[in-house]
């Protein structure tokens, strides 16, 4: 992928040698690092992801939950981990460049782009909703607009995932980008509204869908930036082995040996190949409407 050829962003928000205010969750409940570590370990256990679990902990409804890509795998432990200043460079050029695309959809739709803030953290992150640490994986907060990143996960994309390189990693920031764009379009509110009102699997059917929408979306980027000469062969197979490497039934199957179809919040790895391939070959929003859809 030619990311140096692309655009900086100016909207990356370097949190990384911050320590978050330490356990203040958003409805004012109070969690030490041992409490947070339960609610991990619970999540995991109820093959639940662990802002539902401390969504649940606050008494608080299911409006606005956080977008986030759970690997439903206990963390490894990796502090200390030094990460090379070139991924920051990384992670600014393929933002500017997922800005540069939408900020032309948008305009081609007659409205403006809301560009959102990118915030770096190291293995835990104040956010509008609520107190994160790196298991969780990258995610975006409706609350505050902001797509929140470790990048200590690029290294578990490519050695616990088993998906290296470049457009793997950028397919990461454009997933959560599509967050972004179904916040800005009232997608994700209208969803929020319908999983309050749905029992469990029909509220994880809801999420398989925006997720689902989400990695199209990250594909309408990958049009783009092929359009615009900026990916190399090999590129496209990489991000499908990323989006393979991260479906529900893979990751179910790695951690426990068995698959629950009605748990998934993100789609089975053939889902997410498919809506990921129709926004990558179409390059048109219209075609990811994953909520229609009969079969996602
Ligand atoms: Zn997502």
């Amino acid at each position: 992928m030619r990311w140096r050829d692309m655009r900086g962003s100016d909207n990356v928000e370097d949190r990384e040698g911050e320590a978050p205010a330490g356990g203040r969750l958003g409805g004012g409940l109070k969690l030490g690092g041992a409490g947070l570590i339960a609610v991990v370990v619970l999540s995991l256990l109820f093959g639940q992801n662990p802002l539902d679990v401390l969504d649940m902990l606050q008494g608080g409804g299911v409006a606005e939950p956080p977008t986030r890509e759970a690997p439903q795998t206990a963390p490894a432990p990796r502090r200390g981990v030094p990460v090379p200043d070139e991924n920051k460079e990384f992670v600014s050029r393929v933002l500017g460049d997922t800005e540069d695309t939408w900020g032309r959809i948008f305009r081609e739709l007659g409205t403006q782009y809301r560009a959102p803030q990118l915030v770096l953290f190291r293995d835990a992150v104040d956010s509008a909703c609520g107190l994160a640490n790196s298991a969780v994986g990258p995610f975006y907060c409706p609350g505050d607009d902001k797509v929140y990143l470790d990048l200590a996960f690029f290294q578990d994309l490519r050695s616990r995932f088993g998906a290296p390189g470049d457009f793997a990693r950028a397919y990461v920031i454009a997933h959560e980008i599509g967050h972004h764009v179904q916040n800005q379009l009232g997608i994700s509110e209208k969803v929020a509204q319908q999983r309050a009102r749905s029992g469990q699997s029909g509220s994880n059917a809801l999420s398989v869908r925006q997720e689902l929408q989400a990695d199209c979306l990250a594909g309408v980027w990958g049009h783009d930036a092929a359009r615009r000469g900026l990916l190399d062969a090999g590129d496209v197979e990489q991000g499908l082995a990323a989006t393979t490497a991260i479906g529900d039934d893979r990751l179910q199957r790695q951690a426990r040996g068995y698959v629950t179809p009605e748990s998934f919040t993100h789609g089975s790895s053939a889902q997410r190949v498919r809506w990921f391939r129709t926004g990558l070959e179409s390059g048109d929003v219209r075609q990811c409407d994953t909520f229609t859809a009969r079969q996602p």
